[in-house]
């Protein structure tokens, strides 16, 4: 079997952790290449060494003298690559096979295309940057003929029980719905009201799953879901009406699709990312992920109710960016992260989350999307906007 060289961009992140995990569980199939972090430079350095990185990228100048002491003190010999260039720079390179991008949020962006722009097998966690630029995405896959593989565990679901092929789109193969699932997140059947005074830490404490914090406020809003939305828009080529949100507050069935004889295919298994990332993996074989099984007697029952769109506005912004197209997903996604930071800083409070994001979407003017310099202009734009808004809220 020949190895395969696997760059994971955002190692030091909880998607990060459950790869490596499961990467050092299959030495003779894969080995890294490169890791690259952004805030945790002791966490990095001690992966560089424990999988034997060649490389280890970063893009903050001023945090390259702590690295090398810390690998340095590793006796590690990983060999840093820096500037604004890095993260593309390993994404890219001949020695990487695979990327996993697992970075949070629009900073993804760039490295992440540029591998799918280099015909590299893109595993993709990193569900903004989907959000932001599907369509350049899509075309990029194409042109480069590469494979993006969703680690998203809805999308990864949904690739496992779609056909392989559908370049005729979804109806080609009898598909009528994509179905996600949701858990609803720690404030399920919560009344809008009793949701003001929230803490970070309460909205970051989610049921079923283990997460980064920025993804675990989005799950508390609904708005991971309707990053979903718009993520599987892009992934599979669905036209709006055909994705559907479902709550399931156990998160056992990880998505479904619905075909035109009525057969409803889902994916199933307990609640930890190890699952879509071996699966991603592996493609088209199945390897070890280390996870615990699944004992479906020992459950109890699982529910599924529709999303109650009023407590949690995040989702309804959502469909209402996917369906105005152009530049109103870039604008909902930087809006979401200036806002959700604001939050978890303690400066404005949950409700206002959305409540920042619609504002933003109102003032920003509507606009199309060609190439990744226009994707970077809207967001720019969009954050500025979004930031005056939080100041305003701050202060008033
Ligand atoms: P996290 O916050 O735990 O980790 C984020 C990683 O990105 C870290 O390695 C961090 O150093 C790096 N990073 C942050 N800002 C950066 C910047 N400006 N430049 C370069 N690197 C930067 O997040 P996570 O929970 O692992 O999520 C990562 C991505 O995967 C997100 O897009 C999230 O939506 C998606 N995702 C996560 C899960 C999950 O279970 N955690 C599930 C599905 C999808
Ligand atoms: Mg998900």
């Amino acid at each position: 079997m020949v190895s395969q060289g696997i760059t994971v961009l955002g190692s030091t992140g909880s998607i990060g952790e459950s790869t490596l995990d499961v990467l050092q569980r299959h030495p003779d199939r894969f080995h890294v290449v490169a890791l690259s972090g952004h805030d945790n430079i002791t966490r990095l350095a001690q992966q560089c060494a424990q999988h034997t990185a060649r490389y280890t990228a970063i893009s903050d100048t001023t945090k390259v003298g702590k690295l090398q002491a810390a690998l340095d003190e590793l006796d590690c010999k990983t060999e840093i690559i820096d500037g604004e260039n890095a993260l593309s720079t390993v994404a890219t390179m001949a020695e990487t096979d695979v990327v996993m991008a697992a970075i949070v949020g629009a900073a993804g962006l760039e490295p992440t295309l540029q591998a799918v722009l280099h015909g590299k097998r893109l595993l993709l966690a990193n569900k903004e940057s989907m959000v932001i630029a599907g369509e350049l995405f899509r075309r990029a896959a194409a042109d480069s003929e590469t494979t993006i593989i969703p680690v998203d565990s809805e999308h990864n679901a949904l690739f496992q029980v779609l056909p392989e092929k559908f370049d005729d789109g979804l109806e080609s193969v009898g598909v009528e719905k994509l179905i996600l699932t949701a858990s609803g997140g720690p404030f399920l059947h919560r009344a809008r009201e009793s949701l003001a005074g929230v803490t970070p830490d309460e909205a970051c404490r989610h049921p079923n799953w283990s997460m980064g914090r920025k993804i675990s406020v989005d799950s508390a809003t609904l708005m991971n879901k309707g990053l979903e939305v718009i993520e599987a828009r892009w992934l599979f080529n669905a036209r709006p009406e055909q994705i559907e949100v479902v709550i399931h507050p156990q998160s056992i069935v990880h998505s479904m699709v619905e075909y035109r004889d009525g057969s409803v295919l889902a994916q199933m298994g307990v609640p930890d990312m190890r699952t879509p990332i071996a699966q991603a993996l592996a493609w088209p074989e199945r390897i070890e992920a280390g996870v615990e099984r699944l004992h479906l007697c020992e459950m109890g029952a699982l529910e599924f109710f529709a999303p109650d769109l009023d407590s949690f506005p995040g989702l309804a912004l959502a469909f209402q960016a996917l369906q105005a197209g152009g530049n109103a997903p870039v604008n909902l996604n930087a809006a979401n992260e200036v806002a959700v930071d604001a939050f978890l800083d303690g400066r404005i409070g949950f409700l206002q989350i959305p409540s920042v994001v619609a504002a933003t979407m109102d003032s920003c003017a509507a606009g199309k999307i060609s190439s990744l310099d226009e994707v970077l202009e809207f967001d720019r734009r969009a954050r500025a906007t979004a930031n005056r808004i939080v100041q305003i809220r701050e202060s008033s």
